[in-house]
């Protein structure tokens, strides 16, 4: 009898394939995607030239496709509504404390890498805002603050 395993993802048993000795998911399509998507997952905290080269990837390819989630949303209006409701949802739950009066109460928190989402200052307030995801990389610790 050979040897199963239970799949990461869909927990259940399958036998290896012979050339796949230490295959942990199942050859189901779900399972694949979600190993593939579980590797870059892992590569992105871990791997921060790949996390660089993604996001440059990704800001290329929105360069050169500027219509395509616009078009895709006009195409698709269950889409658009339900993602509509998703931020209605968030902006019911965020408060927005503008970043100049962290100077106020005298205590601003030092930002570090990693992803941001920058919209306009005037549109941070808005129900609709154009925004982009960006990837910060810390160069330099910031100065001590003089008193
Ligand atoms: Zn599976």
């Amino acid at each position: 009898m050979k040897p199963t395993r239970l799949c990461l993802s869909c927990g259940n048993a399958f036998v290896p394939l012979p050339h796949v000795p230490h295959q942990r998911y199942c050859s189901m399509d779900a399972c694949q995607r979600a190993r593939r998507r579980d590797w870059q997952n892992h590569r992105l905290r871990i791997d921060s030239d790949y996390r660089d080269n993604q996001a440059r990837a990704q800001a290329r390819w929105r360069a050169g496709h500027s219509g395509y989630w616009r078009e895709y949303r006009d195409a698709h209006p269950a889409y658009r509504e339900r993602n509509s409701s998703l931020q209605r949802t968030r902006n019911a739950r965020r408060t927005f404390k503008p970043i100049a009066k962290m100077d106020v109460i005298g205590l601003p928190r030092p930002l570090g890498s990693g992803f941001y989402v920058m919209c306009h200052a005037d549109d941070a307030g808005a129900a609709k805002m154009d925004a982009w995801t960006v990837h910060i990389a810390v160069l330099s610790a910031p100065a001590a603050p003089r008193i």
